[in-house]
């Protein structure tokens, strides 16, 4: 009985706890799992919001790589108008400078005009120095405004040039055209025999000319389209020999005499060896035009390092200091006069300077009025053996003299053209 009544006692002291207890931990057991899987779940989201944070930022960064690298300036704003992108271009704008500030507050002001949803276009010029153009250019965009601004000086300068360059062509050809016309109609109301004769040879002297210049046009034209012309190591005393060997005629006929200094024959340049005999041709062509009767021209190439100087020294007329900048510019004559009387095209230096530069090469020119010049053309040195051994060994000289004897007929010293 005892044991009848003490058992509902034992389930209700010890039973009920248990089971109390043993609920409770299953409980806090599912709860636990319940808040670790929540976590789980939460670290999840955190990471998924974290990468998705790293991919906008790399974005960011990508885009903004991107844009410092486009050469025009670009700008973006939010809807507020407060600028969230500038590139590295456009950073320059800010900065203090009258002009860069002109063209700030000229970017603000169309920008303003985007948020309100209208394109904006505007040309700038600054007038420097150094001279520059700007346009820019301003769209609205869904939540904000773009500003694009383009420097276009150099596109401007080489319209200019180019303008410039039809000018002066339209120039050179008419005025040799001209001279033909009326020469032919003096010629056909000519009676006297020697008159004619001599109308006649100005009317020849006067296409050979025209035909040098546009000659010349069609070498400059080709040179400028080799921007890389055939690399080969050319030995620079094939390249002395082949000009002098061109210009001899020219030179017997002026009396003037050549002297010839050639480096070693394992002396090149890699390069366009035509090209090389035209640059050279072209300032003897100038040394000898430009000298009088009598004078001696020195041509001589030494190899120095790395670098190999072609020299041409005359003891003519020289040029006067203001000119020397511009004997490269195409029809640029110091004497326009006495460029026509010795055939002169003015596309000599031009092509001399082309040459060089299609080379990695420089032109200089050191000149005193009355004295001379000294044009050098200097060019990488084909390094087929060590610089030091060639630059060490004395070039080797040689000397041709001229004298007056053969004539080179009606058209003189004939310009360069490629061989
Ligand atoms: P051009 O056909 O008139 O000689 P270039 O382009 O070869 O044209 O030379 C341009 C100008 O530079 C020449 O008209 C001349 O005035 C000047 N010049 C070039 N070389 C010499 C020189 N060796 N001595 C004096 N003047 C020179």
């Amino acid at each position: 009985m005892g044991v009848a009544r003490s058992a509902p006692a034992l389930v209700v002291i010890v039973v009920v706890p248990l089971v109390v207890a043993l609920g409770l931990a299953v409980a806090l057991a599912v709860s636990r799992r319940g808040q670790r899987q929540s976590a789980v779940a939460a670290a999840r989201a955190q990471a998924a919001v974290e990468a998705e944070r790293d991919d906008a930022v790399e974005a960011r960064v990508q885009l903004e790589r991107a844009l410092d690298a486009i050469p025009q300036a670009v700008l973006i704003t939010d809807p507020a108008g407060q600028v969230v992108v500038r590139n590295r271009v456009a950073e320059t704008f800010a900065a203090a400078r009258h002009s860069d500030a002109l063209v700030e507050a000229a970017i603000e002001e169309l920008l303003a005009e985007a948020l309100e949803g209208r394109v904006g276009h505007r040309t700038i010029d600054l007038f420097g120095p150094p001279r520059r153009t700007l346009v820019i250019v301003t769209n609205p965009l869904p939540d904000g405004a773009l500003a694009v601004v383009d420097d276009i000086s150099e596109r401007r300068r080489l319209e200019a040039t180019r303008r410039d360059f039809v000018a002066n062509i339209s120039h050179e050809l008419k005025t040799p055209v001209g001279a033909m016309g009326l020469l032919a109609e003096t010629l056909m109301a000519e009676d006297d025999p020697a008159v004619s004769r001599r109308l006649a040879e100005r009317l020849v002297n006067e296409a050979f000319r025209l035909d040098r210049t546009i000659e010349d046009l069609l070498v400059l034209s080709r040179i400028e389209g080799e921007e890389d012309p055939l690399h080969q190591p050319v030995p620079v005393a094939l390249v002395l020999a082949a000009a002098v060997e061109r210009i001899g005629p020219a030179a017997e006929q002026a009396d003037i005499a050549i002297h010839v200094s050639a480096p070693d024959a394992a002396v090149a340049i890699h390069g366009d060896r035509p090209q090389l005999v035209s640059a050279l041709y072209n300032l003897l062509d100038n040394a000898v035009k430009y000298s009088d009767a009598g004078a001696v021209v020195e041509v001589r190439a030494t190899a120095v390092g790395d670098a190999v100087a072609i020299e041409v020294r005359d003891h003519g007329i020289g040029i006067p200091k203001g000119d020397l900048e511009r004997v490269f510019e195409r029809f640029y004559r110091v004497d326009q006069a006495r460029s026509r009387a010795t055939g002169g095209t003015g596309l000599g230096l031009a092509i001399v300077r082309h040459v060089a530069t299609n080379h990695d090469g420089e032109v200089r020119v050191e000149s005193r009025p009355g004295e001379g010049s000294t044009f050098t053309l200097v060019f990488p040195r084909a390094s087929d053996e060590p610089a030091s051994s060639a630059a060490a060994r004395p070039p080797q000289s040689a000397s041709s003299s001229s004298s007056s004897s053969s004539s080179r007929g009606p058209s003189g010293p004939e310009k360069a053209g490629i061989a």
